[in-house]
């Protein structure tokens, strides 16, 4: 038997360090820090905040701004009201959202996580709970040394003071994660609603479930969870890297410029001895929220949060050394060219985002703002009343998804010389459906087979009619058989 030759293809003098999947992660405990990445985060973070708790307090013509009014099926994103027949749009939205995502992240990369991302914005906001609370870095591993209160040997005023300090951090988590939760199902129940009832104690048992189970859930994911929602649920870091070329922005550590890395004085002339500039500190590991160390390299774990860009700039301005050894940059850039847009992948991204946004603007400005649906009473295929007419029953339900009151008239293509009862005009309130039902009447000599398929067509009449205010829809009239006749 022919043997497959094997060959040694990790270099004998790698790092041979054996990783266990399924070690007990230690825990992070994220020294704080300021500069300009950090003021940028701040300036990003707190008005996506604002918007988020804010945004269901405004009111459109008496009406909550954004409102996903699940029990009547409408949407309200301010001016615009959507109806569950514009599903289309939502998917739409989808896709633009998608590849939006795809084109930001092949130019600036994981910016959307450092800067936007709910999660990387909520952690932030815990974290900070948890520094003013328990206090710094240190003094957050020294309080996890102190044996706990209810534990032998811990009922002193170090135990107590953990206890309170604890207690304090998780009424604010708890509390902030209430509004947060709260707020959430506002969007979908009506914030007014919701506060309102909740100060009268007449909340529904649904509002209850839900406003628990988003607190807790915010909870968890900020306060408990933190960096492994980041490493081990969210998809997006698994599939980013699909996207990155060699010009995407990256946050990386200039190797070249750093190693050899070691401590040293700082009056002393360094180059003489063969270091670089990293003066092996681990600072940036230190602030790191998923506790990389950057200088290893780009990982997935890194979120893009420029925490360490910050701390290695404040050393590098302590030691009088040129900021940037942690700096965004790309990987052409690190290899000595110098960055382009002319990418295929960024060209591709960039015209079909464009090309959906013009479809999706077309199909928006183009939608016409009534909807009909019809359906067939389902009680009887037909029935003949005074007359020999063969009369059919069908509901109709109109949507007017416009700001007006609208009246609309009734008519009918595919069958001749029909009534219909009980009227023809209906008028309908702004942003509301309305069912009535309709009798149509035929000749049973006119029709020309037992099931005929014609169509319903409403349009806009009066003062505010408008020509794209006419929309149709398709259905059946039934009648005896045989009915063929010759004519
Ligand atoms: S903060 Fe800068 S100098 Fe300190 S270890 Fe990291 S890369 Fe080196
Ligand atoms: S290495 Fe850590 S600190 Fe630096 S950007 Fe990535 S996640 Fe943030």
């Amino acid at each position: 038997m022919e043997r497959i030759p094997v060959q040694q293809i990790i270099p004998e003098d790698a790092d041979s360090r054996v990783f266990n999947l399924y070690e007990k992660k230690e825990k992070i405990y994220i020294r704080s820090m300021e500069g300009v990445f950090q003021r940028l985060r701040l300036y990003t973070g707190w008005p996506l905040l604002l918007g988020y708790f804010l945004l269901p307090w405004f009111q459109i013509e008496g009406r909550q701004a954004v409102f996903f009014n699940l029990p009547e099926q409408q949407f309200n994103i301010f001016w615009l009201t959507l109806w569950p027949q514009d599903f289309i749009l939502l998917m739409w939205t989808l896709a633009i959202a998608a590849f939006a995502l795809f084109f930001v992240t092949t130019l600036w990369g994981r910016v959307w996580c450092g800067y936007t991302c709910p999660q990387t914005v909520w952690t932030a906001i815990f974290s900070w709970v948890e520094q003013i609370t328990e206090g710094e870095r240190h003094q957050r591993i020294n309080l996890d040394k102190i044996p706990s209160f209810f534990s032998r040997g811990g009922r002193n005023r170090a135990g107590a003071m953990k206890v309170l300090k604890r207690g304090l951090k998780h009424g604010m988590w708890l509390g902030f994660a209430a509004l947060t939760g709260i707020t959430f199902v506002g969007y979908f129940y009506g914030i007014r609603d919701l506060v309102s009832e909740a100060l009268v104690w007449q909340l529904s048992l649904t509002a209850v479930s839900w406003s628990v189970f988003f607190t807790l859930a915010t909870y968890i994911n900020a306060g408990w969870l933190r960096e492994h929602v980041c490493i081990y649920m969210c998809p997006y870091a698994r599939f980013q890297s699909a996207m990155f070329d060699k010009d995407t922005l990256i946050i990386s550590y200039d190797k070249y410029r750093g190693e050899r890395r070691g401590s040293r004085k700082r009056n002393i002339s360094y180059k003489e001895t063969g270091l670089g500039d990293c003066i092996d500190c681990t600072l940036c590991v230190q602030v790191c929220p998923t506790g990389i160390d950057i200088r290893d390299g780009l990982q997935y774990e890194c979120i893009g949060c420029a925490h360490c860009i910050d701390a290695c700039d404040s050393i590098m301005e302590k030691m009088d050394y040129p900021k940037g050894l942690i700096s965004y940059t790309t990987e052409h850039k690190l290899a000595g060219g110098s960055w382009t847009w002319r990418r295929p992948k960024l060209i591709g991204y960039g015209v079909v985002l464009l090309i959906l946004c013009l479809l999706f603007s077309s199909i928006l400005f183009m939608r016409t703002p009534v909807r009909l649906d019809v359906l067939r009473d389902r009680g009887q295929l037909y029935q003949e009343v005074a007359g020999g007419l063969i009369e059919n029953v069908y509901i109709l339900k109109i949507i007017n998804m416009s700001d007006d009151v609208q009246s609309y008239a009734l008519s009918l293509d595919g069958l001749t010389n029909v009534q219909i009862l009980p009227q023809t005009v209906f008028e309908v309130a702004p942003r509301e459906m309305q069912e009535q039902i309709v009798r149509v009447r035929a000749n049973p000599d006119e029709l020309v087979d037992f099931n005929t398929e014609f169509e319903f067509t409403i349009e806009a009449v009066g003062e505010s009619a408008n020509a794209r205010i006419r929309t149709s829809a398709e259905s059946r009239f039934f009648g005896p058989r045989p009915l063929v006749q010759s004519r």
